[in-house]
Parts: structure tokens; C-alpha cells; sequence
């Protein structure tokens, strides 16, 4: 659904560089069939639901790095194309997860979530915001944290959401759901102001 946003040219394998035979997904045979649909994800409150598009391997983590690191933007729809949002969600609007604008600044202003909302806005026709939550708090990197209570800790109370989100279905866009620790603090800020449901559709995640 992504192929007309994607492939401006040169023809090149997303994943691996290969020029040949390339599909509409922007990957080569090869690639894609290294690629692993993600089982159904469980999911618990403060989420009500949660999509992830492909099993977090050495293939995608290439993909994402590009993207994050190398300040390479197409890759947003390449990897775009592997979000989905089940119709019914009956969503409202997309937020992606926010970052801080410190770290906005380190990354050269580009918010990864954000580009991959813009993406998926595109292709679904719901809208997307990133005035609805916000970052408040810089809290260096959840990664960094092996201990989850830790990572739960780090992270609460770094986030604000707007009262607007009132009686709104919203679904939070990631690209790689790990602890969750993150996704589930941004569910419980936006529940909080009174958000109906909030779901997750993220990229790719390691099996839970
Ligand atoms: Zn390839």
C-alpha cells in the first residue's frame, strides 16, 4: 500500500543494496525472505491493543539503524509499510511516541516516529498529532537500563498529554517495541486526560 511513496530510485534492496529484482516492498528475494511476521502480540492495561508488523532480526535492526542513525528519511516508508492499524481500533488519530527537543536537536530535528506517522497518516487517512503528548523531561536512554523496574521508574512522569485527548481512540506509533516500559507510561499519561483506548502499532519487536 506503500508503493507509490516508495522507490523514488536508484533500484536498490533496502536491506542489502542488491540492484536486482527488486519488489513493490523495496527488498530483494533474498531479504524478504528472511523477514519474520511477529505472532500476535499479548497485550495488557493500559494498552488495548497492540499491532507489530515483523519479528525484530539482524535484517530489520540494519533497516532501522539507516534510518535512526544515518539520518536516511526514505527509509521511513520502507519501513512504514509494516505498521498496521486493525479497523477495529476505529482510531481516531495517530501520535507518534514523542522525544525530548534536546534530543530532537541531537538528532538533527528529525523524530523518527513522527516521520513514520506521517507515513502511515498517508497511507491509512487518519491523522496524526505530536501536540497531543509531549516529552517533558529528558531521560537519556531506556536502553541503557537492563533492570525493567528501573527502565518503569526512568520514565514516569516524563510525559504530558493534552486534555484534548478526551474521548479519543489514539494509537501510538514506534518503531521497535521492546520493555514497553515507554509505550505503557505514554497509555497511562493519555488515559489519565481521559483518551477512550490507546493501542500500539510499532514496526518490529522481539518476541515477548
Ligand atoms: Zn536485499
Amino acid at each position: 500500500m506503500f508503493a507509490d511513496a516508495l522507490m523514488p530510485g536508484p533500484y536498490q534492496c533496502y536491506i542489502c543494496d542488491e540492484e536486482d529484482l527488486i519488489g513493490e516492498d523495496g527488498l530483494c528475494d533474498a531479504c524478504r525472505s528472511k523477514l519474520k511476521y511477529y505472532p500476535s502480540p499479548v497485550c495488557s492495561q493500559p494498552l488495548d491493543g497492540i499491532a507489530i508488523g515483523l519479528q525484530y532480526g539482524e535484517e530489520i535492526a540494519t533497516a532501522v539503524l539507516r534510518f535512526k542513525k544515518n539520518d536516511m528519511r526514505e527509509y521511513g516508508a520502507f519501513l512504514a509499510q509494516y505498521l498496521s492499524v486493525p479497523s477495529e481500533w476505529k482510531a481516531d488519530i495517530l501520535v507518534p511516541v514523542p522525544i525530548h527537543p534536546l534530543k530532537l536537536w541531537l538528532r538533527h530535528m528529525q523524530n523518527h516516529t513522527e516521520t513514520l506517522a506521517a507515513y502511515l497518516s498517508h497511507a491509512t487517512g487518519i491523522p496524526y498529532s505530536t501536540e497531543l503528548l509531549t516529552k517533558t523531561r529528558f531521560t537519556g536512554e531506556q536502553k541503557k537500563l537492563r533492570d525493567p523496574a528501573q527502565r518503569r521508574r526512568n520514565i514516569r512522569g516524563s510525559f504530558s498529554a493534552d486534555p484534548l485527548v478526551k474521548g479519543l481512540r489514539i494509537v501510538l506509533i514506534d518503531d521497535v517495541f521492546t520493555t514497553g516500559a515507554t509505550v505503557y507510561e505514554c497509555a497511562r499519561v493519555l488515559k489519565q486526560q481521559g483518551a477512550k483506548a490507546v493501542y500500539l502499532s510499532a514496526v518490529t519487536s522481539p518476541p515477548h
